[in-house]
């Protein structure tokens, strides 16, 4: 996709913290944490959404690198929340799939609410 965000930091067309990759993805932090911890580990494949015919084999991967990055960013004993906005209801402004991984301090608010 030539106009998308996301590829573009996967591709290293523009720069990013990228701190994790592998063959099929990348993990960077957010630029607008709302969390001590808030990272996004996108697949370097370009899918719109979760809904997008996305081949199970990505979100396996993806979501096997969760707690890998967990680890990285030191949240894995105390804790953390895996978000993936999915349309206009959820706010997705990024039309590129991607994972959040946030965590860091209590989360005490139930997120399942309007
Ligand atoms: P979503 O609302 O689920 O689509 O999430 C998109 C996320 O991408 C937001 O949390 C943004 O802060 C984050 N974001 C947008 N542009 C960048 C960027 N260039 N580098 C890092 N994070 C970004
Ligand atoms: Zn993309």
């Amino acid at each position: 996709m030539d106009d998308c965000i996301f590829c573009k930091i996967a591709n290293g067309e523009i720069p990013s913290s990228i701190f994790y990759e592998t063959e099929d993805l990348v993990a960077f932090d957010d630029l607008n944490p709302p969390m001590p911890v808030h990272c996004l580990i996108v697949p370097k494949a370009h899918y719109a959404n979760l809904a997008a015919d996305v081949p199970g084999e990505v979100f396996a991967k993806l979501f096997a690198a969760v707690p890998v990055v967990a680890h990285m960013k030191g949240i894995d004993e105390s804790g953390y929340r895996v978000v993936i906005n999915t349309g206009k209801d959820a706010g997705q402004t990024v039309q590129h799939l991607h994972v959040h991984v946030l965590g860091g301090a209590p989360m005490s608010e139930r997120m399942f609410k309007k």
